[in-house]
């Protein structure tokens, strides 16, 4: 099997990819930072997401595994302390993978060009003016005009990242599905927004038209990007799937659990 590690490049979790490295060569495993079958990512959440863009090209051949030099991390829920069960793990092929939903970002512009993004976490649009000023279409229909800081449109994955921070709900990732939530939408006499998170089925998609700017400061999990001459961006449920490795069980819930309400 060929496999690459991802590290965070802090010393801690640089000689952790050390050793994993020296370890799973000993078992007969190859280094191929090219075209791994099995992507080790050492260091927190931050970490998988750069290994996950590394990869997104190959994501049909590639199972990712994350260890936290930090704290219990979403994706990276493995201690360092368990390397050894691990790599013995990964050498014998002792485990599942379970697949879990992105998000399809495209953005098209005046002329006519359009870019296509996947976010393993989420998107976010915000304007360089105060306020961003979006029409909200779903399914082709208009829903609402938005006015306010921004609107983050997440994955079930993702749902416990920067959503979370902003009162979105918590989607468990086997949902095929897709969250919008607000970031401080303006309502008044004059200004309307439904005020809730939404969460859109695989088959739906959701449209975002300019209604003056057309340029907007975005995100694709921790990629910062100016979108200029945008004409409309359209989010759905990606074709595309990514892998994680799974040794052991360790539930959706528990993990919301231990991340967010036990003290440690
Ligand atoms: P980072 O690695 O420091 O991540 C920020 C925090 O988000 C870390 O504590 C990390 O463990 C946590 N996190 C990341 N993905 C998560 C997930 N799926 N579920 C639960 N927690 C998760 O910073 P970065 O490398 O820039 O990471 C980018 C991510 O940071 C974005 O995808 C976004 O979700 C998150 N973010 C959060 C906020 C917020 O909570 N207010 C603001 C901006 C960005």
């Amino acid at each position: 099997m060929k496999f690459s590690i991802q590290s965070r490049q802090d010393v801690q979790s640089n000689e952790l990819m050390d050793l994993a490295k020296t370890y799973l060569q000993d078992f007969g495993l190859v280094y191929d930072e090219e075209e791994p079958e099995i992507v080790l990512s050492i260091g927190g959440d931050g970490t998988l997401l750069h290994a996950f863009h590394r990869y997104a090209k190959s994501l049909d051949k590639v199972a990712f595994v994350g260890i936290h030099t930090g704290h219990l991390g979403f994706y990276a829920d493995w201690k360092p302390s368990e390397l050894e069960k691990l790599v013995l793990s990964i050498a014998k092929k002792e485990f599942n993978t379970v697949a879990y939903p992105l998000l399809e970002v495209q953005v098209h512009h005046h002329n006519s060009e359009s870019n296509t993004y996947l976010a393993l976490n989420e998107a976010t649009i915000k304007s360089p003016d105060v306020t961003l000023v979006m029409d909200v279409e779903l399914n082709g229909e208009h829903f609402e005009r938005f006015r306010g800081d921004g609107l983050c449109v997440s994955t079930p994955s993702g749902s416990t990242a920067y959503n979370k921070a902003l009162g979105g709900a918590i989607i468990h990732p086997t949902l095929n599905a897709f969250q919008i939530t607000e970031m401080a939408s303006i309502n008044n006499r004059v200004f309307r927004t439904v005020g809730s998170s939404l969460v859109l089925p695989a088959h739906h998609n959701c449209v975002l038209k300019p209604v003056k700017d057309q340029q907007f400061n975005m995100t694709i999990d921790h990629i910062q990007m100016i979108q200029t001459d945008v004409k409309s961006i359209t989010f759905n449920v990606a074709n595309e799937r990514v892998r994680f490795a799974r040794f052991r069980p360790f539930p959706f819930w528990e993990r919301v659990h231990d991340s967010f309400i036990a003290n440690e």
